[in-house]
């Protein structure tokens, strides 16, 4: 497989240089369908065409959308999506924790070397166009950028662990990033523990949530070890006002660890989408928080956040096994 880009970032519709990416949302979700959130899915492609549109119109150039195996991942869809809106996008291969597979999923029993062969596929030769959901594999030509998993509050599940592991081998087989949900950003330090067993270091982890765990402590003790911070909050005043993210993203800068951060929206939910007549919108991130952020501490560091920090992330390392 010599045409595998090498430190390039993956994206559906090619290899793209990691500093020709640029500002980049790094926790999205483009089209959506889980158990886990009834009545909030959204699936369809011209409302994601407009709501994405005004994403690029706000800044950003690129979005990482985070959306694993089993939920609603469209491939074919994501392409016309990059292609309509000129975003780069980064699509993710990977499981979620285990309230996102209804009883009996086969996500939730096959043994951990069967969910790596899946992920290697979906990274190497081209993502499933049926979402692996049957009733027969058929690969397109769009390869996944990142690898998607995920922890319980307060746990990792067996049927975790077994994820976990299956996503640590198939990111040291290709050199792809790995992204962790860590719900209510719990979970964190188990989570590197994990994957450093099977091989990956901090450094190719981003953890998903720590901004639902708002403690600045953690924060720095998680970016000493290496890895990456998503704070993907922005606008979900449920969780917390942006005054939070400013506060921490001062904190963490003031400790030395902006290179250790990446902000993301993740838009989870129908319900907030602009255009599904929900907010705050996936825009909300470029056209709110990050001139925030710019107001509050200067151009330079607001760009390490969007830019310099996810174009280190998503680029591919070589890998361990090439053509593996
Ligand atoms: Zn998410």
């Amino acid at each position: 497989m010599e045409d595998r880009p090498r430190r390039a970032v993956q994206t559906v519709l090619g290899p793209v240089a990691p500093e020709a990416l640029g500002p980049t949302d790094a926790h999205e979700h483009l089209f959506l369908r889980t158990p886990a959130l009834p009545g909030e899915a959204f699936t369809e492609l011209e409302p994601m065409v407009a709501e994405a549109s005004s994403v690029r119109a706000a800044g950003a150039r690129a979005v990482a959308d985070l959306t694993p195996i089993g939920l609603g991942r469209d491939p074919r869809a994501l392409r016309l999506l990059a292609e309509r809106t000129g975003l780069h996008v980064i699509a993710a291969t990977g499981f979620h924790r285990d309230v996102h597979y209804p009883d009996g999923h086969w996500a939730l029993g096959e043994p951990e070397d069967a969910l790596a062969e899946l992920l290697v596929a979906d990274l190497t030769e081209g993502m499933d166009e049926r979402d692996w959901q049957g009733p027969r594999p058929r690969q397109g030509p769009a390869r996944a950028g990142v690898i998607k998993l995920g922890a319980s509050y307060q746990t990792l599940t067996s049927p975790e662990r077994r994820r976990l592991a299956a996503g640590a081998r198939a990111a040291v087989a290709t050199g792809a990033p790995v992204a962790v949900h860590c719900e209510l950003g719990t979970m964190a330090h188990e989570v590197l523990d994990l994957l450093g067993q099977h091989g990956v270091p901090p450094g190719r982890v981003a953890l998903a949530h720590l901004d639902h765990n708002p403690d600045p402590g953690l924060h720095a003790e998680l970016a000493e070890r290496g890895a990456f911070v998503i704070y993907d909050g922005a606008g979900k005043v449920k969780y917390h006002p942006d005054s939070l993210l400013i506060e921490l993203v001062g904190r963490m800068a003031e400790a030395g660890h902006a290179g250790s951060l990446l902000l993301g929206g993740d838009i989870a939910r129908r319900g907030n989408l602009r255009a599904h007549g929900g907010g705050p919108g996936m825009a909300h991130l470029f056209a709110v928080l990050v001139p925030r952020l710019r107001e509050a501490f200067g151009g330079e560091l607001a760009d390490r956040l969007v830019v310099a920090n996810p174009a280190r992330l998503f680029a591919f390392e070589a890998a361990e096994h090439p053509g593996g």
